[in-house]
């Protein structure tokens, strides 16, 4: 047996030694599996350890003492949803309380240059912040950051329609000595070579996320930009995404998927994987249009869901074939918090000045305002309140990696297909793991040889 990535000790601490049973042992309900070349690979989503064991441990699976010391096997009549609810309640009481906010989501302004027809933002007042609000911005991030480097993720309506907002911003946080970086979620249009030069310069800008919706013609069709010069908007996105990755930004293409455009965004992974081949920093992902609509993922059936993520599942494996899909790590960390709604250091600010934590709420849900020291408690409280549980969440191997938020309005339900991608995702994470410790045993070996 080998360990392809560790448990999280204060995870094992906690749990203390095994249990004796009487009536045997069986897999804990939070082990995942997945056969690899050279055995199978088990991930425990509780204490977040991944091993590798050859066939034949596998199949003697109940046997094995390790197994057993590392809670990968557990007593039949075990309880593990009160297990976990006990690890985790111990976590979040030991775990230190954050001091400072150090992650700040900044509206530049409400408005928005792309007038999609499927914008969430819809219907809200378009709003810019002022030069005054943006050097009280800097001064509340002053006050608030403890003196600690911070990040700015710029957000809108289109945040490049106010960028003297962003410069006011970084210019107060570079005069007052506070270290920064940004993010930034764009349509990507306005990233012309003096904003790439001023990314790169003055906004400190590390990743962008751009939203695809299609090839040429089906991306101009569902954007309705406001700019009459007869230009094409998708060229000048891509022209713009261009620059972006020479310049050394990484750039996370997001393709909105629908039913309607699944097999143009097919094509459109061709053409970009070719345009921008051999250039550094680019990642793919796909994700369904409307899935921040609660109502929709509330109301459609299973039938409905499935070609939506047989799509998808196409859409990501041609987007790994290419090498350039968004792949990440298991997670060393049981999830405690969802996002940064209910994380403690992180806040967002609205065009105005309001303060408020989510930063899918423009216009109300806010817990106070930079001219203000007061926090409205309550509202603060009450963006913690957990979704309720469902009954399959008695049996569901995801249960320890399961924060839902009842006000979130992106991923509060949970439906069959929803289950599936995650145990995908999380198989996809085993694999990348897999392979990092393939390349590291194959260094360690060549390095052997080097020395011999
Ligand atoms: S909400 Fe869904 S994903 Fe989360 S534990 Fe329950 S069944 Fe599993
Ligand atoms: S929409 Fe959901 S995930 Fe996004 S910030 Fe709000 S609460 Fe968090």
């Amino acid at each position: 047996m080998k360990v392809i990535s560790k448990a999280q000790q204060a995870v094992l601490k906690i749990l203390g030694n095994p249990q004796k049973s009487a009536s045997g042992y069986r897999l804990i309900k939070y082990c995942v599996q997945e056969n690899v070349e050279d055995g199978v690979l088990l991930f425990n989503v509780l204490t977040r350890e991944v091993l590798l064991l050859t066939r034949d441990e596998f199949e003697n699976y109940t046997e094995n003492k390790e197994l057993l010391d590392k809670w990968f096997l557990v007593p039949e009549d075990f309880d593990e949803k009160a297990t976990t609810e006990t690890v985790r309640w111990v976590l979040r009481n030991t775990a230190e309380k954050p001091k400072h906010i150090t992650t700040y989501t900044i509206m530049t302004t409400t408005d928005c240059n792309a007038r999609c027809f499927y914008c969430f933002e819809k219907g809200c007042a378009r709003i810019p912040m002022s030069e005054e609000t943006a050097h009280k911005t800097a001064q509340y991030i002053k006050e608030h950051c403890g003196g600690k480097r911070v990040k700015l993720a710029w957000f809108g309506g289109e945040p490049l329609l106010n960028m003297q907002v962003m410069d006011i911003i970084c210019e107060d946080l570079k005069n007052a000595g506070i270290e920064y970086y940004s993010g930034m979620t764009s349509n990507g249009y306005l990233f012309c070579e003096d904003a790439v030069s001023k990314a790169k310069t003055l906004w400190n800008l590390k990743h962008v996320q751009i939203t695809l919706d299609g090839t040429e013609k089906v991306y101009n069709r569902s954007k309705a930009y406001i700019y009459k010069d007869g230009k094409s908007p998708y060229q000048v996105v891509l022209n713009g995404i261009e620059l972006l990755l020479d310049a050394g930004v990484q750039v996370a293409i997001r393709l909105n998927l629908d039913l309607y455009n699944a097999d143009d965004l097919m094509n459109l992974v061709d053409e970009i994987a070719e345009r921008f081949s051999g250039k550094k920093g680019l990642v793919m992902y796909a994700h369904h249009l409307f899935d921040t609509d609660l109502s929709m993922a509330q109301t459609h059936t299973d039938e409905e869901w499935e070609p939506r993520y047989e799509a998808m599942y196409r859409l990501n494996s041609k987007i790994d074939g290419y090498g350039i899909g968004w792949t990440r790590g298991i997670k060393k960390t049981l999830k405690l918090m969802h996002c940064m709604a209910d994380g403690g250091s992180a806040r967002v600010i609205a065009p105005k000045g309001d303060i408020g934590l989510c930063e899918h709420y423009t216009d109300c849900e806010f817990i106070g305002h930079i001219d203000r020291e007061d926090i409205d408690k309550a509202m603060v409280e009450s963006w913690k309140e957990l979704s309720p549980e469902i009954p399959e969440c008695n049996d569901c191997f995801y249960y320890p990696g399961c924060v839902k938020l009842k006000k979130c309005t992106a991923n509060s339900t949970c439906y069959r297909h929803e289950r599936e991608a995650n145990l995908r995702e999380i198989k996809r994470s085993m694999l990348h793991e897999y392979k990092l410790w393939q390349q590291n045993a194959q260094k360690a070996d060549d390095e052997d040889e080097e020395i011999c």
